[in-house]
């Protein structure tokens, strides 16, 4: 069995290789550190063993030895176990150490690079490690050594003199030190100089000087570990190149509690806007795949969610069917993102209403004849689509395709999600459901985001107004809303 020393980046989850997230989905053991991406394990198999070798709250790690024996012990018994750090495993990573152990040990392992901190927070300050005019050579170095050394294995001196960038990794707490040492060795006192805290992260800080100020200045900023320095000419790129930060979310918390199978494309939306991203998935979707009526039957078949799409799909392929099975009948959606789903389909929708709830259906269906109607859907959905059909003279059949239930919501989530900025709600259900697990007379301090007018009068019926409703009743409509709104009463903030 193979030991996998894997790479997690820095910390923006999007900075994990495609190979580290097909690892940890397939590893039975994981050994992890503490400055790996919130989300990392979340991918995880359910029975995985989770290992954790870091650091608790300033405490110290486990000791090196002890993450080798571990590593070797499972990686003896034969268990897929993936060794998890921060940036890259042989960046300032004790990944050297580890491999020369199951080396030793006789045990094959794979090595997965990641990407390190020392060039992706440089990048998200908008700095180039190197330039073709002001950098062609750059050097990674520790601010922070073995401490059981005897003497520095550092020659500043020689550092001084090196002809390009110098990145600084575990600097903060030697800053002051290591920025004389550099001055005393000739090094000019006004080359720029830069901090990074927190690189990638959506509170990233860069904090900015020469190399006589920066001390004083992360001093002053109280700047802390994870950081990391850059002296060099290119550090001043950042003032103009600085990108990551401004963006419209950028700080502000968004709690999403939508089901976790669909959360995935909001979430990462608002994460592309800066938002820190609180998940507290209130519901679940369980699909309820009774006896299919005959699709051949009906002249009109209205899908009303994207969930009820793959439902209804998955339902035809297990009867050995296709989107044939739609031909003879007219196909409505309401809102794109179940047109989206139709379309994966190789179905396109005929009739797409321009407000995306039952009524702006009826509308759009007020001049197409309708006999028999099939409304396929959730269980528990509002009757107004088929009782208007009915009132048209149509003959209608209902479906219930999947049951929306509570998803239990962890102390921790409700603790993030009462502390967070913005809720959103994506359906009357994720009203329900998370009012229901926050108990009754709950109370959010954050403003309240509905994508539309009935997932408002879930609200409401809670006894809370919502602050926020998209015009557009979709998710692309709910994050304009919600940008909006941020833009509003955020101007003029820092
Ligand atoms: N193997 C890691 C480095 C581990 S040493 C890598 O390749 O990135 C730990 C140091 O990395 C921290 O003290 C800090 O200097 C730096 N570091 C890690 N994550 C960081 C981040 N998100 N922002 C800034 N520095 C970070």
């Amino acid at each position: 069995m193979t030991v996998f020393l894997v790479g997690a980046g820095p910390g923006d989850p999007g900075l994990l290789t495609a190979r580290a997230l097909e690892l940890i989905a397939a590893a039975e053991v994981i050994v992890y550190d503490r400055l790996i991406p919130a989300s990392a394990l979340d991918g995880a198999r359910e029975d995985a063993q989770l290992i954790y070798a870091g650091k608790e709250g300033g405490g110290p790690s486990m000791p090196q030895g002890e993450i080798e024996a571990l590593v070797v012990e499972h990686g003896v018994a034969g268990r897929a176990v993936v060794r998890l750090k921060g940036g890259d495993p042989f960046v300032f990573g004790r990944g050297g150490e580890e491999a020369e152990a199951l080396r030793a040990a006789g045990i094959e392992y794979e090595v997965v690079p990641g990407v390190t901190a020392g060039v992706a927070a440089p990048a998200f300050a908008g700095i180039p490690v190197t330039h073709r005019e002001a950098a062609s050579a750059v050097a990674l170095i520790t601010g922070h050594e073995d401490p059981a050394k005897p003497e520095s294995a550092l020659d500043w001196d020689a550092l001084a003199s090196f002809p390009g960038t110098l990145v600084v990794y575990m600097a903060v707490r030697r800053l002051g030190e290591i920025a004389s040492r550099l001055l005393a060795a000739g090094r000019v006192a006004d080359e720029p100089a830069v901090v990074i805290e927190r690189g990638t992260l959506p509170d990233q800080r860069v904090c900015a000087g020469t190399l006589a100020t920066i001390a004083s200045v992360a001093g002053a900023e109280g700047v802390r570990a994870p950081a990391i320095a850059v002296f060099g000419e290119v550090a001043v790129l950042g003032e103009r190149l600085r990108w990551f930060e401004g963006r419209p979310l950028t700080g502000v918390s968004v709690a999403v509690t939508r089901a976790r199978a669909q959360a995935s494309g909001l979430a990462s939306t608002l994460r592309a806007l800066g938002a820190v991203v609180v998940e507290a998935p209130a519901i679940r979707i369980v699909p309820r795949l009774g006896r299919l009526p005959d699709l051949g039957r009906y002249d009109l078949i209205c899908l009303t969610s994207a969930n009820g799409v793959e439902v209804l799909f998955s339902g035809l392929a297990s009867r050995g069917l296709d989107a044939r099975a739609l031909a003879g009948a007219r196909v409505a959606a309401i809102g794109p993102g179940t047109a989206a789903a139709l379309a994966e389909h190789g179905v396109v929708a005929d009739v797409v209403p321009e407000r995306f709830v039952a009524e702006g259906l009826l509308e759009a269906l007020a001049h197409v004849p309708v006999r028999r109607a099939l409304v396929a859907r959730a269980a528990e959905a509002r009757d107004v689509l088929p009782e208007g059909l009915r009132a048209r003279g149509a003959e209608v059949d209902v479906v219930a395709l999947y049951e929306t239930v509570a998803e239990p919501l962890a102390d921790s989530q409700l603790a993030a999600l009462r502390g967070a900025d913005y809720v959103t709600f994506t359906s009357s259900s994720t009203v329900r459901f998370l009012f229901d697990s926050l108990g009754d007379g709950a109370r959010l301090a954050a403003r309240l985001v509905s994508i539309g007018p009935v997932t408002s009068a879930a609200l409401r019926e809670r006894g809370v107004e919502p602050d926020v409703e998209a015009e557009r009743h979709d998710i692309e409509g709910l994050v304009k809303a919600l940008v909006a709104d941020v833009g509003v009463r955020w101007a003029g903030r820092p």
